[in-house]
């Protein structure tokens, strides 16, 4: 039997052993981490709404309703009232012809690339993708092609070159680790040139770009029957799960084919109420996003003249860059000295040489909470050698 300790080993020695930290009851801007009364920059509710009360009551009224689990794979008898009703709310939300209801991301993306494309087919995608959209890329048997980021030059070249049967591009809509933007009028533009599907992971910037949240496709205002958006609903929904959304014939092409919605069991039907509540409350709150915008300045504006660098991003992403590991980790370790928790991003989850604090605002901040991390930063920074 193999041992693992060496393998452990030497993962703890290329410093990239992870560690989980144990939270006590609900997010929110302040959490309980080992018994500490924690400021968190480190999720993904940008819209704090992991914890609203509407959405828990509209989870707990499905509960009553629904029970628990959903006892089957959607094709088969798990596919409730509440996972109907969710679908077409997303499909209203996105502006879409139809969507469907997945149990998360990983598995929206590995099951909708595998249902698209296979063999004597080609994926092309852009170097900065999620995990997920490389390994569905990996899985589904087309030749794969990378992309320099937001390339639109080399992408082009490549799909013009290409013989492939069927094309896919593939993005992310809000790149995860730097909060930029995919161009995406020019790549849907260019896919439709090509004949090539556009792929688009709107995990960042569903709930948070476009008017009434609506996601990065409305927010470019690119809607097109070649344009797919993949959305998931546990960042900024609060909630959990993933949808794809795009032409009806499409959608249900994916329904019949992506393995991953086949042979999975659905998720809880108190899971799809909770996500409907959710969106109600993203189109109604545009309060949510205009603190968020608020927070953003003021970062730059407290952070500004440090010696690290922060992105330019307007979304809750924000990247201060370090640079070197030790630099991004020892910032990291300070602030949580402070009851701060700020992650440090170090290669190879990001380029060499610039390992960051990856800082993600919500909007369940205050300005004081934000000014507080300022000042630690800004102490830190008067603290160097
Ligand atoms: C988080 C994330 C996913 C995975 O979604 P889950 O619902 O958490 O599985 C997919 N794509 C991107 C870009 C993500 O950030």
């Amino acid at each position: 039997m193999h041992d693992f300790t060496q393998d452990l080993a030497a993962l703890g020695a290329s410093s990239l052993l992870r560690t989980r930290r144990v939270v006590a009851g609900a997010q929110g801007p302040l959490l309980d981490v080992d018994g500490r009364t924690t400021l968190s920059f480190c999720s993904n509710d940008y819209l704090g709404l992991a914890n609203h009360p509407e959405i828990v009551a509209a989870g707990v009224r499905a509960a009553d309703e629904y029970g628990m689990g959903a006892a089957a794979s959607a094709l088969i008898s798990g596919h409730s009232m509440a996972h109907e009703t969710l679908e077409h709310d997303l499909a209203a939300f996105t502006g879409m012809p139809r969507a469907l209801y997945f149990s998360c991301g990983y598995m929206a993306n590995i099951g909708v690339i595998g249902a698209l494309v296979g063999a004597g087919d080609a994926v092309f995608l852009d170097r900065l993708s999620h995990a997920s959209l490389i390994d569905g890329a990996r899985l589904c048997g087309a030749q794969l092609r990378i992309f320099p980021h937001n390339n639109i030059e080399r992408l082009e070249q490549v799909l013009a070159r290409s013989k492939a049967r069927r094309k896919l591009v593939v993005t992310d809509a809000v790149f995860s680790m730097d909060g930029d933007l995919a161009p995406l009028a020019e790549l849907a533009e260019l896919c439709g040139r090509h004949d090539a599907w556009l792929l688009v992971d709107d995990a960042h910037g569903f709930g948070v770009l476009g008017p009434q949240g609506r996601g990065s496709l409305a927010h470019a205002a690119v809607s097109a029957p070649h344009v797919i958006c993949i959305g998931t609903l546990g960042k900024a929904a609060g909630v959990a799960g993933a949808f794809v959304a795009g032409d009806g014939g499409l959608i249900e092409w994916i329904m019949q084919r992506a393995r991953t919605y086949m042979f999975s069991t659905a998720s809880p039907p108190l899971l799809a109420a909770a996500t409907s509540a959710s969106l109600a409350i993203i189109a109604r709150d545009q309060w949510r996003r205009a603190r968020l915008t608020q927070l953003a300045a003021q970062l730059a504006q407290g952070l500004a003249g440090l010696p690290w660098q922060l992105l330019p991003s307007m979304t809750p992403i924000q990247p201060l860059i370090v640079g070197d590991n030790a630099g991004a980790r020892a910032l990291a370790q300070r602030l949580r000295e402070q009851a701060i928790w700020v992650p440090a991003i170090c290669p190879p989850t990001v380029p060499k040489g610039t390992a960051r604090l990856r800082i993600s605002l919500s909007a369940h901040h205050t300005p004081e909470h934000v000014a507080q991390l300022i000042g630690a930063l800004q102490q830190a920074a008067e603290d160097l050698p």
